[in-house]
């Protein structure tokens, strides 16, 4: 019988690429942090009214990519596709405001949406993200951006460029909106099937359609731009924003059909791409969401945050050659014999205690062998017990980069792993 298989779009995630998806993940709880964000975890599966209030019924999420189900109760629930409604929900179901409106929280976990999947477009993906609820000033879009580029710095990946565009208010989306409506029916016939649903359901969605008929519609000098209908104050946030990010020195460009797949968004909208992973080219994005508290029964709730796929920032730091090592092992107990063995274990006890990284073989008792996966493992230090260090209580420690060796007693042994440790 053939074995089970993961359901398509989901995969284990598991030995060289456990240490970068680590390595995302500690840096995100730095920085988290470092800038004041409290950390969050909501339950993966909601009631299915949550996303299609907050992220929008004409969505493609949730036309098209939600995990729905009917549970036991009767109730529909689904697989959370995205972070920031449920981090609303949880800020409106447990009073906060009312009794402290202004939080900043993080998150991180998987997401599941019903997509095709390829390189960098799963079903179950991760995001980690940042939300802060309750400040309506420009600097904290500008901060929210900050986290995200920090993050990106420091693992390394330099290469990105941020777009930037703003979606105005409500009543700026919604003179553009048909204005943009009145030109697209004109060049019905231009759009691709996709854009002409989405022309009744979702229109602002056509503007980043990848189709080239559509392209062509968007190029025309007469192509209503967004920027030309924000009111006076969503053109002042937007400018002060781009000012503040020009003083942080984190470089954009304007993307004017930048518009991102979920409802919620209100004036700055970002996305953070990168030129090397093909179409799956966002790494980020994030904007502001003064209407997701109103959408779901609340009072009006200033918010602005940013949401990052951990599976695509693992595969770009993949590309950089990072995180060759699986497990960062500083030592190699390598037993000879059966009591060499168990004196090793109580040694790898001690090493522990103190705190060195340690991996211990079982399986075979030549040292031809011990050497050898020591090697692939690309460990630096193996210490070997044979007869003569046992009937001493010593332990030979070998320098596996250097080639040298010496023959310590059980405490110089700790003392010289710990000072090794030290210094790494
Ligand atoms: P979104 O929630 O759609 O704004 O997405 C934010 C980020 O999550 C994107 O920039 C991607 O990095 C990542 N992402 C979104 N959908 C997927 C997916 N299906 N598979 C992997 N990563 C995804």
């Amino acid at each position: 019988m053939p074995y089970l298989q993961v359901p398509k779009g989901t995969r284990d995630i598991m030995g060289k690429e456990i240490v970068l998806w680590r390595k995302v993940e500690e840096v995100v709880y730095e920085t988290a942090k470092n800038f004041g964000y409290e950390e969050i975890r909501t339950p993966i599966f909601e009631s299915t009214e949550l996303f299609t209030r907050g992220v929008g019924e004409g969505t493609d999420i949730v036309q098209k990519e939600m995990y729905t189900f009917t549970d036991k109760g009767g109730r529909s629930l689904t697989l959370r596709p995205e972070g920031t409604a449920p981090v609303m929900r949880a800020y409106l179901e447990h009073g906060f405001a009312v009794q402290q409106p202004r939080v900043k929280w993080f998150y991180l976990g998987p997401m599941f949406r019903y997509e095709r999947p390829q390189a960098g477009r799963m079903r179950q993906f991760h995001q980690f993200g940042f939300e802060a609820i309750g400040f309506d000033s420009p600097a904290c879009d500008a901060e929210i951006i900050l986290i995200a580029w920090r993050i990106y710095e420091r693992l390394g990946l330099h290469k990105l460029s941020l777009e930037m565009n703003s979606l105005g208010c409500p009543s700026c989306k919604f003179r553009y909106i048909e204005t943009l409506q009145q030109f697209l029916q004109r060049e019905i016939h231009s759009l691709c099937d996709t854009c002409k649903v989405r022309l009744e359901k979702n229109p602002l969605r056509v503007l980043d359609c990848k189709n080239e008929g559509c392209q062509t519609i968007f190029q025309s000098p007469s192509f209503p731009r967004l920027q030309d209908f924000l009111c006076e104050e969503c053109s002042k946030h937007q400018e002060t924003l781009l000012a503040t990010l020009r003083f942080l020195d984190i470089p954009f460009s304007i993307n004017p059909r930048l518009v991102r797949g979920l409802d919620y968004y209100t004036r700055t909208a970002f996305e953070i791409k990168t030129g090397e992973l093909g179409a799956q080219d966002a790494v980020g994005g994030g904007g502001r969401y003064d209407n997701l508290s109103q959408a779901l029964g609340g009072p009006k709730v200033a918010g602005v945050g940013f949401a990052a796929g951990i599976e695509r920032m693992v595969l770009l730091l993949n590309k950089m050659g990072q995180g060759l090592h699986a497990l960062e092992t500083l030592v190699y107990l390598a037993p000879l014999d059966g009591e060499g063995e168990l004196h090793l274990l109580v040694l790898g006890r001690r090493c522990e205690e103190l705190g060195i990284p340690f991996y211990m073989d079982f399986a075979d008792k030549t040292l031809k062998y011990h050497l050898k996966k020591a090697q692939k493992m690309k460990v630096r230090f193996v210490v070997l017990v044979g007869k003569a260090e046992l009937q001493n209580s010593l332990f030979l420690l070998k320098d596996m980069f250097s080639g040298e060796q010496w023959t310590l007693s059980q405490e110089e042994l700790l003392k010289k792993l710990q000072e090794e440790k030290n210094s790494a």
